[in-house]
């Protein structure tokens, strides 16, 4: 069975659809079957996986509204298999802005996604969740399928203003929706070790959260940023780059950290 999870963070721009496609590229290249979900209508993950949003005969609006499967709807990038770094992607465009109003009316609709993937969760070692920036019904269908959440974050003065409200909501999701779901990790994105205060804030991060801080830090590189308009994730685009190789360290700790039972 998958471990599936969500990369969340109801900012914008911290770095989640970066984390969730590198991430999956990385467990990819270190052996895993990996299964990338694109919960955010922006389609950034989707288009930063090789697939073209424009183009998708069914996406992951499709799975939600019950009018597809996932083994229906998932796609394989070609510049992903060339790239040796292939996993399935359940892609997201703009009409998946939509199904936030079309599933106000419907029935058991924050299992919708959790019932969809359970269909496929053989085929896969991991699941991941690209979630939009906010606490919607479309980031409630990902933490209600997941084991746990993954919180990507910029180690800045406002950061753990955020997290308290990411926290009291996956403690809620918890407790009335899924008895599985927990915090797996803050992992620090962008990080540039000359900034004094982001080592400040990194400092605070692990003596409030322990080890739920990841031991991988991903610093900020550009080759990561730049990889996005070529289609492909930084793992894939240029592998010897920084930021490349932290997101292989990290896939490697997700997979450890399974092994040791920590995220399990
Ligand atoms: P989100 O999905 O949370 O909105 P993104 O992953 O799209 O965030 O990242 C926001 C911007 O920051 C993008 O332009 C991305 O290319 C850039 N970025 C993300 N991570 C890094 C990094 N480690 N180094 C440099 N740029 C990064
Ligand atoms: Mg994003």
């Amino acid at each position: 069975m998958a471990k599936i999870f969500c990369v969340a963070n109801q900012k914008g721009g911290v770095g989640k659809t970066t984390t969730t496609v590198n991430l999956a590229a990385g467990l990819a290249k270190v052996g895993q079957r990996v299964l990338m979900v694109d919960l955010d209508p922006q389609g950034n993950a989707t288009m930063g996986s090789g697939v073209d949003k424009r183009t998708l005969t069914h996406t992951v609006y499709d799975v939600l509204l019950e009018s597809a499967s996932v083994a229906q709807a998932r796609v394989t990038s070609q510049k992903l298999i060339d790239g040796g770094c292939s996993y399935d992607v359940l892609g997201a465009n703009r009409e998946l802005a939509g199904a936030e109003v079309e599933l106000v009316d419907v029935e058991r609709r924050e299992r919708r996604l959790r019932e969809a993937i359970n269909a496929v969760d053989t085929e896969y070692d991991f699941v991941l969740i690209d979630c939009p920036p906010s606490l919607s019904m479309l980031t409630l269908n990902g933490l209600c399928c997941a084991h746990g959440v993954i919180v990507p974050m910029q180690c800045e003065y406002f950061a753990l203003e955020g997290l308290t409200d990411l926290v009291n909501t996956i403690k809620q999701v918890h407790a009335n929706l899924n008895r599985d779901l927990e915090l797996i990790g803050l992992l620090r994105v962008m990080f540039d070790p000359r900034i004094t205060l982001q080592q400040q804030v990194s400092d605070q991060l692990k003596s409030h959260f322990g080890n739920k801080v990841f031991d991988t830090v991903i610093p900020r590189n550009v080759r990561l940023a730049e990889a996005p308009s070529y289609g492909l994730p930084g793992v894939v685009f240029d592998p010897s780059s920084k930021g490349a190789q932290a997101f292989v360290t990290f896939a490697q700790e997700m997979v450890d950290r399974l092994h040791q039972g920590l995220a399990a």
